[in-house]
């Protein structure tokens, strides 16, 4: 094979490589944007503070003043 041959080859698999990464970047990124939007949201019968925490727990403590609250629907 000709080394012109092999470098088509190497910059073809560099090309490849580079947009495979890209598209494993993309997909890490729209994981991270969805991430936040799934946290329940919470909002503290005693302070009114609006926080957010894990989506799998039913009561949650509050940050400001240590109340346990409901989930809070909008
Ligand atoms: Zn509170």
């Amino acid at each position: 094979m000709s080394p012109e041959a092999w470098i088509s080859i190497f910059l073809f698999g560099l090309l490849g490589g580079v947009g495979l990464l890209a598209l494993l970047r993309e997909f890490q990124a729209r994981r991270i944007q969805s991430g936040p939007a799934q946290d329940r949201v919470f909002r503290c019968a005693s302070c009114s503070a609006v926080y957010t925490d894990d989506p799998a727990v039913e009561r949650s403590r509050c940050p400001q003043c240590g109340v346990t609250n409901e989930p809070f629907d909008f």
